[in-house]
């Protein structure tokens, strides 16, 4: 009789077994479905994975219109966008924001502490000065020190009670280094409250995943070879993280053989040297990790490196001047065909 019941309980135990690992294959069959946009300057990808295709279709339909917001909220080239006319408003009243807007400058101020100043969205009369995009040559060093002087966090005032903000005459700010971040952050959230579990959204230098993929296998983020456009240098594979690379090749020029890129040192007002892009992987949020990716990037190496190391919940891959890659403790034999070297 015990010896029935424990052919009866191994024979059940087997077929649930059996079971399991056909749900899981059929699972790992499933396709993704992927819709791409032109949004925010760059190709916005987002990938789901949902048996049902028209409640997918219809959540990423809405997600990319939340990007759309993002991108009307905080666009600098836009002079009708929210962020435009708070900068209009320098050395005027307080201006009352949207939670949006709000949201970016808040973490972007508290980071510019966390990072000793490196990341600084007051550095927008900078950053139009250097036009890049526009300008093929630098401009004149007295023109960058009279900027400079227009640049510093205390030119920013927030009121957290009645979300408005007031910037010093001629100031202003620019979300670039955040805004892609947040619009993948709050593409996330949507997907999310569509039901969505596994999902991944991408601006190409940031991007967020969401649950595993199915039959739990993990999300590759290729990372971009910083001199070789469509090359990868490497593949991550992630669970549910945000992943932000900073690059001097994303916005440039070339004059006398020196490369004059947009990521700006807000001390000096030149663009930071020594670093060609930094990448950074983490369990905070996308909008972190883009601000993280830039603000390590002015770090510079060794320094960037060593503030990685010291948070627990970020790693990250910072590749020198010199071509060298250098991985931090917990990145190091994760990624497939990682040269040391990319020149
Ligand atoms: P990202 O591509 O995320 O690294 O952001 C770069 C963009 O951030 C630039 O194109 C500028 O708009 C802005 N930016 C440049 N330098 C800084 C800085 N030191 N702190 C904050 N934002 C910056
Ligand atoms: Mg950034």
């Amino acid at each position: 009789m015990r010896k029935n019941l424990k052919t009866i309980i191994g024979i059940s135990v087997l077929g649930l077994v059996l079971v399991l690992l056909t749900l899981k294959f059929l699972d790992s069959s499933l396709k993704p479905i992927t819709k791409e946009k032109i949004l925010l300057d760059t190709l916005v990808t987002i990938k789901v994975y949902e048996k049902n295709q028209k409640r997918a279709s219809q959540a990423i339909n809405k997600a990319f219109k939340e990007i759309e917001i993002i991108e009307r909220t905080a666009n600098n080239f836009d002079s009708k966008s929210d962020l435009s006319k708070l900068n209009r408003e320098a050395g005027n009243e307080p201006v009352k924001v949207s939670p949006d807007l709000f949201k970016m400058i808040e973490v972007s101020l508290n980071y510019n502490r966390v990072l000793d100043g490196a990341f600084d969205i007051s550095i927008l009369p900078l950053v139009d000065l250097w036009s890049f995009g526009k300008r093929k040559d630098p401009p004149r060093k007295s023109d960058i020190l009279s900027k400079l002087s227009l640049v510093g966090i205390e030119k920013v005032k927030i009121n957290s009670q009645d979300h408005t903000v007031s910037l010093a005459p001629n100031t202003g700010l620019d979300l670039g280094g955040i805004s892609k971040g947040y619009a993948v952050d709050r593409a996330i959230e949507i997907l999310k409250g569509e039901g969505i579990n596994s999902a991944l959204v991408t601006t190409g230098s940031t991007t967020r995943t969401l649950g595993q993929k199915p039959g739990g296998q993990l999300w590759q983020v290729g990372i971009q070879h910083p001199r070789t456009p469509d090359k990868l240098i490497g593949i991550v594979n992630v669970g549910q993280k945000s992943i932000s690379t900073s690059g001097d090749y994303q916005r440039f020029f070339i004059k006398d053989g020196r490369r004059y890129h947009h990521i700006l040192h807000p001390k000096t007002g030149y663009p930071v040297e020594g670093i060609i892009s930094v990448t950074v992987i983490t369990d905070r949020s996308c909008a972190e990790a883009d601000v993280l990716s830039t603000g390590i990037f002015v770090l510079g190496y060794p320094q960037g490196m060593e503030f990685i190391e010291k948070a627990l919940d970020i790693e990250g891959i910072i590749i020198t001047s010199d071509g060298r890659v250098h991985l931090s403790r917990g990145m190091q034999g994760k990624i497939k065909d990682m040269p040391n070297k990319i020149f």
